[in-house]
């Protein structure tokens, strides 16, 4: 059993805390934002994730795992402080280190006679075990620093589990006592530990997060050059991930990447390059490319019912992604403030993160289920691949529509149910289809411009 403090109680400082006194160490948990370290007391996590509940509670319950403000608390008696706090971009694209910073010198200042090993779990750019080291040695009380990088590889919905079964843990120092010491923690995981410096953990991260952004923007790129030559790109993908060279994962066309890591750490990625003179053209493609990703949809729209000032807009999710309540850096959110820039009225359902969204956007109208939100549109945009999505009564949302029109940026929608119920579907690289398949997208587009509610069939027969 070691003594861990973990500081910052986010995403991942909470799931650090929870699953390090599931492994049966004995873990403060350190957070400095009252209302969250209130909530963190209670047991009312501020996140919601899959098993965090339960764990931390049983964690509380035994004793194992206990909260503070107090640095002079957290500190005391703590073999290794795991450093879990926001690496927010700077607007440079640089990743902002104040919060890492922060929290070296509060343990400074309370480590009286021995250091505990420091461990950088927040992702930061290459570079910065050194500048920690730097800090912790200009205190002059200690002749080394023992800095360890173990960065963090979980993905939000599925963070317990990535945490007890990571595909590896990468532990980096160029201290091999303190990277064993630290490796040795996860034990009980029984997963493979890749030992290496203190820059090449911090890579590691970096390049891993700027890889899963380039195959998501490869395959939107393909998806774009799919839809001209009438190629449906989900058969392209389902076909390439099969090929274990590959992999299917993060290979689906749609609005693109989101969230708190993947932009600022492509950003950090490039900054850091620039700061050493490499060029970077395979990463900078990949941002603009999920940059134009939200505008595409707003196009299709444009194509599908005209000008867009006056018109209303479903949005069927908000959410980053599915099975989680964050709003950060969503490609939903961009896609509702694309639209309402062009004087769209915006009528949206998250099964989450409406509460997140409703705070930061209150000009949009917040519904109480998919079908409301579907309720006298003029189309609706399906944003973020929730699954319940899949199974809605789409007759019903027809009936409900002023427009037969989804606008599928997610693909994941049964095109055969969205046009057996007499809606056209217009997907990300994929050919569009309407109720009536002899249609071309021309005549699909020209009768959603004339007729506002009726069908394709009864448009043309009433001619
Ligand atoms: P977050 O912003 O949700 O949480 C950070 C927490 O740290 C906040 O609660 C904040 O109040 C607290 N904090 C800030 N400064 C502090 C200080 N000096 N002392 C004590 N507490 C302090 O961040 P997050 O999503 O948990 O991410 C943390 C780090 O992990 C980031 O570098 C992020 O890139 C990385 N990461 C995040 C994920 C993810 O899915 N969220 C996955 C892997 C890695």
């Amino acid at each position: 059993m070691s003594n861990i403090t973990v500081i910052g109680g986010g995403y991942v400082g909470l799931i650090t805390a929870a699953c390090f006194a599931r492994l049966g160490h004995r873990v403060h948990a350190l957070e400095i934002d009252t209302a969250r370290l209130a909530a963190m007391r209670q047991g009312d996590l501020p996140i919601r994730e899959a098993g965090l509940n339960d764990i931390w509670d049983q964690a509380f319950a035994s004793g194992l795992l206990t909260v503070t403000g107090s640095y002079k608390e957290a500190v005391r008696g703590a073999d290794f402080v795991f450093i879990a706090v926001g690496t927010p971009p700077r607007s440079n694209g640089a990743a902002d280190l104040r919060q890492v910073i922060a929290a070296v010198r509060g343990v400074i200042a309370q480590a009286n006679g021995s250091m505990p090993i420091v461990v950088l779990k927040s992702t930061v750019p290459p570079g910065t075990a050194e500048l920690v080291k730097d800090i912790i040695l200009e205190h002059r009380t200690w002749d080394v620093a023992r800095v360890v990088s173990n960065p963090e590889f979980l993905r939000e919905g599925l963070a317990v589990i990535d945490f007890m079964r990571p595909a590896r843990i990468v532990v980096g120092s160029d201290d091999r006592d303190s990277a064993e010491a630290v490796g040795a923690l996860y034990d009980k995981l029984r997963r493979p530990v890749i030992y290496c410096s203190n820059r090449s953990a911090e890579m590691i991260k970096y390049a891993s997060n700027a890889f899963l952004c380039t195959k998501i923007s490869f395959i939107n790129e393909i998806a774009a050059l799919c839809e001209e030559i009438g190629v449906d790109v989900a058969d392209v993908s389902r076909a390439l991930g099969m090929d274990s060279r590959i992999g299917n994962s993060y290979l689906d066309a749609g609005l693109g990447w989101g969230g708190s890591c993947l932009p600022k750490d492509i950003s950090g990625l490039i900054w850091t390059a620039n700061r050493v003179g490499v060029s970077t053209p395979v990463l900078s493609a990949a941002v603009r490319i999920n940059n134009r990703q939200g505008w595409l949809v707003v196009e299709k729209l444009k194509e599908m019912i005209g000008d867009l000032r006056g018109k209303t807009i479903g949005v069927w999710g908000l959410a980053f992604k599915p099975n989680c309540d964050d709003i950060r850096e969503s490609p939903a959110i961009n896609l509702v403030r694309n639209l309402q820039g062009e004087g769209c009225v915006i009528r949206a359902f998250d099964p989450q993160a409406m509460g997140p969204a409703a705070e930061h956007y209150p000009e949009v109208a917040y519904c109480r289920d998919a079908y409301d939100a579907a309720s006298g549109v003029d189309a609706v945009v399906l944003a973020t691949a929730w699954p319940q999505f899949q199974t809605l009564d789409l007759t019903r949302v027809r009936s409900l529509m002023k427009r037969p029109l989804i606008v599928d940026a997610r693909n994941t929608l049964d095109v055969a149910s969205v046009t057996d119920a007499g809606l056209i579907y217009l997907g990300i690289g994929r050919p569009m289809a309407g109720p009536e398949f002899e249609q071309t997208p021309r005549e699909l587009s020209h009768h959603l411009r004339q007729n506002r509610g009726r069908p394709p069939s009864a448009a043309r027969r009433a001619r």
